[in-house]
């Protein structure tokens, strides 16, 4: 990394916990290969601190973050102004701090999991499909946004609190279709994509058991966790013949805008980054 000067611009990311994030290795590794005189830092503030942290970076002390759980919809209600993809997911996932003193949050998930579909499944085109989408907390409700935002004539959520799920059709709107988990055959049924955003399959947790026997041999399954890179889901539509997109490609395909938001430029192309984070994850089979 070029070395700390007094000019160097600061930016993070901000979660609890932070440690495992894979944000730092991709943003440093894009400045320092764009020969920025900046640098990414991971902060873990505890709930008490976060509203000083943030706004105590007003007037661009830093000049953004990254935001992960659980402080997404948090950052959303202390920013002053919301683009509208952050607005529709209910969450941010990165706060600008303008010279003027405003805090403006955005929200990159929707366009990284769309990344993702173009760099893993090419052939898919969600314009006019029907999409299943497990979950219906904030990764649920950003893939929605961004789903109904790309053209998908229904995205049916399956959500073990149906009331969450409920909740997101309210806001937005009739293309949102909500099933219980009890109703997993007919939400499968017919589906062109299938994406898990519940936290289940994440390394040590509770395992998602689920039968894909219902979707069509043509849809691509998707799951945002990856840790493990492979997870069960996947490896499981795999062998039964779908495309399959993982969480790793979500995730640098949210850290691509921004870091274009936070250092006013695209991260160089020609690092392979996935690389890095494939061996910051220690999976480079
Ligand atoms: P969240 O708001 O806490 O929501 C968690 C979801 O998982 C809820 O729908 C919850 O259902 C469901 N769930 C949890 N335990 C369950 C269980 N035992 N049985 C059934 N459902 C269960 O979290 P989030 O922010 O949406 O994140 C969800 C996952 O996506 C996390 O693993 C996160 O790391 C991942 N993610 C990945 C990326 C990426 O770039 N790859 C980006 C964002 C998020 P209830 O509503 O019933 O509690």
């Amino acid at each position: 990394m070029s070395g700390i000067t007094a000019a160097t611009r600061v930016a993070g990311v901000i979660g609890r916990p932070v440690a495992h994030s894979l944000s730092p290795v991709i943003h440093n590794t894009w400045i320092e290969a764009a020969g920025l005189d900046a640098v990414y830092v991971a902060l873990s503030p505890s709930e008490d601190w976060l509203a000083p942290l943030i706004s105590g970076c007003r007037g661009g002390l830093m000049a953004g973050l990254n935001v992960t759980l659980p402080f997404k919809e948090q950052a959303l209600a202390m920013a002053d102004t919301a683009s509208d993809r952050a607005w529709r997911a209910g969450a941010a996932n990165l706060l600008l701090f303008g010279a003027d003193d405003q805090i403006a949050a955005d929200n990159t998930d929707g366009l990284g999991l769309m990344a993702a579909f173009a760099a893993q499944a090419p052939a898919f085109d969600v314009a006019g499909q029907v999409v299943t989408v497990l979950g219906a907390g904030g990764a649920a409700r950003g893939a929605a946004a961004a789903l109904v935002g790309a053209g998908a004539a229904v995205v049916r959520l399956v959500n073990r609190t149906r009331e969450r799920a409920e909740q997101i059709a309210e806001v937005l709107g009739p293309r949102i279709q909500v099933f219980g988990w009890d109703q997993m055959p007919s939400a499968l049924d017919g589906a062109s994509a299938l994406i898990n955003s519940t936290s289940l399959g994440l390394e040590g947790g509770a395992p998602l058991n689920l039968s894909l026997a219902g979707l069509p041999e043509t849809a691509v399954v998707m799951d945002m966790v990856y840790r493990p890179l492979r997870t069960p889901l996947l490896l499981a539509a795999a062998a039964a013949g779908h495309a399959t997109v993982d969480g790793l490609e979500m995730l640098i395909g949210q850290a691509r805008p921004s870091f274009e938001a936070l250092f006013g430029q695209a991260p160089p192309a020609a690092v392979d980054v996935r690389r890095l984070a494939l061996a910051a994850l220690g999976d480079l089979a």
